[in-house]
């Protein structure tokens, strides 16, 4: 029997009170590895007030032993990395190399938070009048949450955590439902890294726990991350109840390939932003634009290189490309190879033929080429394995056609010309852009910059972003 997963509310491990468990798969092998309660929304409450008790003492903590703490837990997460990275795999299916650059990645923000005694300085304004100063705080805001999506169970915890509670906030961890045991691993080193309980408290479930924390009188801030439509359901949920929001979403990345590009270094980018991790990235580019003549000879490679890519379980040698998350994610992701060919688009490669696997969730690669910019599978975020090819005669139609999107989460152009890399950066419409670059996830310094319907909000995730949507402004004016 699997194991059921417990809530952690205020350092201790708690039992659940669902009425619903749902397993949680090993995607490479199809097994159950463990079950979560999905609607303990008691365990909300209970971890809310866990969260204020330890905000009074640690929000007047020195902020240079709160800073202290991202220290120690920076070197423990480390120390710890590769075994955080098999659990990715286990639970997600990526490959452990991607997995290991997943943890490198949210020990990044771990750094940034490390720098908080700098970045959370306030402003003074000596003598506006005779007498009299101005000074800025800032200030935490108390207890605030994060909603974690399945594809980064990670990093993308990591993204939020680090920065909300170096500025002196507490804080309610919602994990994904379907990848929620890397998570508290998270969690049980931040203690070891000295982190007194409560400050971060972490409950299991799925939408009516996600909620309970929307409409929770006591939670100031949410940040989510996961898929377009609920990104939506839970900015508006949560700004109707007062709260601040930051909510990222689905994304459709399109990369523009000039004729004049390196063409060995298009390729291997696109291989690893399309059919990396699967294609379960909200960086995962989807669309390839291909400019001129260049279509012909980058269908072929890329065609070549996807019928051999090694499909398996992540966790052996030598595998590049690892499972879906679901069976039912797969059907859907097949529903969209069915609908491409439907549509009229010419199926390349074949993923459903692929070698691979017949056990655990998986397809091979897909790819399509002469799609057309209506078609569906150049509209929807498939979030598998499967790329397009839509032929464009010029750059400035390949920049149209990418900006018709609905998503503006990345996009990339492949060229050697400056004017056509310097067009692309004044024209296209998305928030993280790439310049020879297949995955242009920025550095934990910058912030995390979707736009359109790839992010509802202002302040983003990461970067001096995060120290912004965590912390509140306290201005004080004074006579003396
Ligand atoms: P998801 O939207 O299904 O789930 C995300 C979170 O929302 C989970 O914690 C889940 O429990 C909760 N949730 C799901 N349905 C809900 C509902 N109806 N009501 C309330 N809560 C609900 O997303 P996912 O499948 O776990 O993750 C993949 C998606 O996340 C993709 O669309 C991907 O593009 C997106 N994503 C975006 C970014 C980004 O930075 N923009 C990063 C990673 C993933």
């Amino acid at each position: 029997m699997a194991a059921v997963l417990q809530h952690v509310i205020g350092g201790q491990l708690r039992p659940h009170q669902a009425s619903r468990l749902d397993p949680v798969f090993n995607p490479a092998l199809g097994d159950v590895i463990g079950e979560v309660p999905i609607d303990d929304v008691q365990a909300v409450d209970a971890a809310v007030q866990a969260a204020e008790a330890a905000f009074r003492e640690w929000s007047a903590t020195p902020i240079l032993e709160r800073a202290r703490v991202m220290f120690r837990y920076r070197e423990l997460l480390e120390a710890h990395r590769r075994e955080l990275a098999e659990s990715v795999t286990r639970e997600h299916g990526k490959i452990l190399s991607d997995a290991y650059n997943e943890v490198g990645r949210g020990i990044e923000v771990v750094e940034l938070a490390a720098g908080a005694p700098s970045l959370l300085k306030g402003e003074v304004l000596p003598e506006v009048a005779h007498g009299v100063d101005v000074t800025m705080l800032r200030v935490p805001l108390g207890v605030v949450a994060g909603i974690t999506p399945f594809n980064f169970p990670a990093m993308i915890p990591l993204w939020m955590i680090p920065p909300a509670i170096v500025s002196g906030n507490t804080f309610v961890l919602k994990p994904s439902e379907r990848t929620p045991l890397t998570s508290m691993r998270l969690l049980e080193l931040l203690k070891e890294a000295g982190l007194p309980d409560g400050v971060v408290n972490l409950v299991h479930g799925g939408a009516p726990v996600v909620d309970a924390l929307l409409t929770h009188p006591r939670i100031r801030a949410i940040s989510f991350v996961g898929s377009q439509p609920v990104a939506d359901y839970v900015y508006r949920t949560a700004s109707q109840h007062h709260k601040r929001v930051q909510a990222l979403g689905g994304a459709k990345n399109f990369h523009i390939v000039m004729p004049d590009a390196n063409l060995d270094l298009a390729v291997d980018a696109l291989m690893g932003s399309a059919y990396g991790s699967a294609g379960e990235r909200c960086l995962a580019g989807s669309v390839v634009v291909a400019v001129g003549d260049v279509a012909d000879a980058l269908v072929q490679r890329l065609q070549d290189k996807a019928s051999r890519l090694k499909v398996g379980n992540g966790l052996e040698a030598g595998i590049e490309m690892g499972p879906l998350i679901r069976a039912q994610h797969r059907e859907r992701v097949q529903g969209y190879i069915e609908r491409g060919v439907a549509e009229g688009a010419t199926l390349a490669l074949d993923g459903r033929q692929h070698d691979m696997p017949s056990e655990g969730f998986f397809l091979g690669p897909t790819l399509f080429d002469r799609v057309e910019a209506h078609m569906t599978i150049a509209q929807e975020e498939i979030f598998g394995p499967v790329l397009s090819v839509i032929r464009r005669p010029s750059l400035e139609e390949a920049v149209t056609t990418a900006n018709g999107s609905r998503f503006g989460n990345t996009a990339t152009i492949y060229t050697t010309s400056g004017k056509a890399a310097r067009y692309f950066r004044d024209h296209v419409q998305a928030g993280m852009l790439g310049v020879n670059i297949g995955v242009p996830a920025p550095v934990a310094w910058f912030p995390f910059a979707g736009w359109k319907d790839s992010f509802y909000g202002d302040l983003h995730a990461t970067g001096m972003d995060a120290f912004w949507f965590y912390t509140e402004r306290r201005v004080i004016t004074a006579r003396w």
